[in-house]
């Protein structure tokens, strides 16, 4: 790195040092490390609707927004409000509120799948309990995961994962008991005919197939059309439950998640990151049929001494309703004006790839975006193995040291996504893209 980088960041620098010797690598997520781009990560002091502000008082549009959470922004008032309202109130009692209700309520009108809903306090445990739920609702042991789809760290989803698995190049994890991970059977994304073909081995002992309906912790990969269809079929023949993953996609594709996007009706669907509104809250959901099984209503345990606590439900309540109300005289959600916004977006960037001839596989559905920067022109990315073939790591480093510098934010490794906020004005959409104008000719070198 230059000099200038060096003294532009210096405080984030000291303070990494500082935590690096009391946090395992400075990190309490390994995504936060900045492994896939060289360089120490940026500390943040404060953040006010797209924009933050590093402690060196370096300020950027922010695409990060928590890793998707931030659906409307850092600090959003009526967020801030709703959780100011109830601290006072009471942040926890272990004991049932009317506002968990109120949010299962809210969220089974969104996604129509959905009948019943259980609160936990991240995706991670979302996902792990709605595999204990499959296996047992089935009284199967085996699961079928996709390589590169990150699912959370439970044991069992930490075989070929996605996300910071994937930016460190640790497919799998030590510690995971090979008992445990025998039973994770993985396939390519998109390659309907593997699964198909794992069905016809393992047949009736397999009790879920968990899916990212878009891969977006590989990068930005949509499925092929009938790819999760073919899933749900494949599925509902073999008695199999179907759990999509929408712990990313959830409220961010689109109001009833990327399954209202691709038309699917799972049986379970796991959310995290927006529902919580910035706080940490999980959740999974489906079937009331499926969903009975779990304590106290059935026999399959799972508990949480905070979850579905007031805080993390009024936050999620006020940031849903704030983004999908209707205002009274018609106009559009602050959703879709943040969608309209990716859409820019992604659009201006593709344009950018066409003029600067920088290689670029471009996708967005909602108010998510992301892009591959490609060794070579019109080779596609539909797996995980396609992305390794022909993402070009030096080019997007370079990509993503000249954005910081001009002021914009964006994940520290191409295998993750980016976000929009409703904070997003046309002037922050018109900066960034003057920005990637200048950094796509600095990474094409
Ligand atoms: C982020 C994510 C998770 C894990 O959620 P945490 O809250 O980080 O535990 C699970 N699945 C998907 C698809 C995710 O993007």
């Amino acid at each position: 790195m230059t000099l200038t980088t060096t003294d532009r960041y210096a405080r984030s620098k000291e303070l990494f040092a500082a935590a690096q010797a009391v946090i395992p690598g400075g990190v309490n997520s390994p995504v936060r490390a900045f492994r896939g781009v060289g360089g120490t990560p940026i500390f943040f002091a404060r953040g006010n609707g797209a924009h933050v502000e590093d402690v060196d008082g370096n300020s950027y549009i922010d695409y990060v927004l928590s890793w998707g959470p931030l659906l409307l922004g850092h600090a959003h008032p009526a967020v801030v409000q709703a959780i100011n309202e109830q601290a006072a109130r009471g942040t926890s009692f272990g004991a049932p509120t009317e506002l968990e209700t109120e949010l299962a309520e809210l969220v089974i009108t969104l996604v129509p799948s959905v009948e019943q809903v259980r609160f936990v306090n991240s995706g991670t445990e979302a996902t792990m309990s709605a595999l204990r739920l499959a296996r047992a609702y089935t009284g199967r042991e085996k699961i079928v995961k996709f390589i590169g789809c990150y699912h959370g760290h439970a044991d069992m989803l930490l075989v070929q994962a996605g996300s910071g698995v994937v930016t460190l190049g640790l497919p799998d994890s030590p510690g995971v008991p090979a008992s445990t991970a025998a039973s994770t059977l993985t396939v390519e994304y998109n390659d309907l005919d593997a699964v198909t073909a794992l069905f016809r081995e393992h047949g009736d002992t397999i009790a879920a197939v968990i899916v990212e309906p878009i891969a977006a912790n590989m990068g930005f990969v949509l499925p092929e059309p009938g790819f999760l269809q073919g899933l749900r079929d494949l599925t509902r023949k073999h008695g199999t439950v179907l759990i999509i993953d929408e712990v990313m996609t959830g409220f961010r594709a689109a109001p009833g998640g990327a399954q209202s996007v691709f038309g699917i009706d799972p049986d379970i669907t796991c959310l995290g990151k927006v529902i919580g509104g910035g706080l940490p809250v999980g959740a999974y959901a489906g079937k009331k049929a499926i969903m009975q099984m779990v304590a106290p209503a059935g026999p399959m345990y799972q508990a949480g001494t905070l979850s579905g606590n007031p805080l993390a439900m009024a936050a999620g309540l006020a940031m849903l309703h704030t983004a999908f109300d209707v205002p009274a005289d018609g106009s559009p959600t602050l959703f879709q004006s943040a969608a309209g916004r990716a859409q820019t977006l992604a659009d201006g960037i593709r344009s950018l790839s066409e003029e600067t001839g920088v290689p670029l596989q471009v996708g967005n559905v909602g108010t998510m975006f992301g892009f591959y920067f490609l060794r070579e022109a019109g080779a596609k990315v539909r797996s995980y193995a396609d992305a390794k073939q022909h993402v070009d790591a030096a080019r997007f480093t370079r990509f993503f040291w000249a954005m910081c510098e001009r002021g914009v934010y964006l994940a520290p490794s191409q295998f993750e996504a980016g976000f929009v906020s409703s904070a997003h004005d046309t002037v922050d959409i018109a900066v960034t893209l003057t920005a990637a104008r200048e950094s796509l000719l600095i990474a094409r070198g």
